[in-house]
């Protein structure tokens, strides 16, 4: 089963035959819609809610990421919409980044912050490697403007970066912000699901042009609607399917292996024995 995490409305009828559920989870409820997506059943989870009025330091990250895994997700395609903080970067490119940087300050860390364990997860390969080939296949059929790697900024928000962040980040190594990646691509290794990115650019960073617009005429929502950026991504989120692997083969199905230190919660295992196909 597919999951979609976004920050922005997908077309109406994007998913079809559509249900919304709310889903308990040890983190809280989650409002989520399943239906089909390219033939797969998908799970579609708003970060900020369905209306998008929950703000984005009040986003929920543990309990997207678990409501996925309570309904049998294996794979989380993120939508994200970002800015360019790399000048061969511009308003209307994809990227699908390899890797990132967390500059959030107060958010969750982890799933398992009780006292009977903690975990800490391999992050050589953030993103799943075998997401981000379909992904980047997917794109290229619908864009000639698709970037294969880049390393994605997260910024606590939920203002804008100033001009000197902007140029930290750019001697950091940074190529593209944004607000909600970390933790959930962290969580999501966490809970042994595979996410990748499909990162469409919509604004340039902070001093980089005259001003960093949020809603209205001209704005980066006013871009992501109105360039046509919003139908490339939805097909190549659709095309991308067909070009997973049926079996995961990827680390991301086993980062909890070697990755605990204490005993696994309770609450936990019935996930794990049902990967396992263990008793
Ligand atoms: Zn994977």
């Amino acid at each position: 089963m597919i999951g979609l995490l976004s920050s922005f409305h997908f077309k109406q009828g994007f998913l079809t035959d559509a249900r919304s559920e709310t889903v308990t989870t040890p983190f809280g409820d989650v409002r989520a819609t399943i239906g089909m997506m390219g033939g797969r059943e998908t799970v579609s989870i708003q970060r900020y809610g369905p209306n998008m009025y929950t703000p984005s330091h009040k986003i929920n990250h543990r309990a997207h990421i678990w409501a996925f895994k309570m309904l049998g997700v294996e794979r989380i395609i993120s939508q994200n919409a970002i800015g360019s903080i790399n000048a061969m970067l511009r308003p209307g490119d994809i990227v699908i980044p390899h890797d990132f940087i967390d500059h959030t300050h107060a958010r969750p860390h982890s799933l398992y912050d009780g006292e009977e364990s903690w975990v800490r997860v391999d992050m050589t390969e953030p993103f799943c490697p075998h997401m981000r080939q379909a992904l980047t296949t997917a794109a290229r059929g619908v864009s000639d403007r698709v970037i294969d790697r880049g390393v994605f900024v997260c910024f606590e928000g939920p203002r804008f970066e100033t001009p000197t962040e902007i140029r930290m980040f750019q001697l950091l190594g940074g190529d593209i912000v944004g607000t909600p990646l970390v933790p959930e691509v962290v969580f999501a290794r966490e809970a042994e699901l595979c996410y990748a990115s499909i990162s469409g650019i919509i604004n340039y960073g902070a001093g980089l042009s005259p001003a960093v617009v949020h809603v209205g005429e001209g704005s980066m929502f006013d871009f992501y609607l109105r360039s046509g950026l919003q139908e490339q991504i939805e097909k190549a989120t659709i095309a991308s399917l067909a070009l997973l692997p049926a079996e995961r083969t990827c680390p991301c199905a086993t980062a909890l292996d070697q990755a605990f230190h204490g005993t696994e919660p309770a609450w936990l295992k019935p996930y794990r024995r049902a990967r396992v196909g263990s008793a």
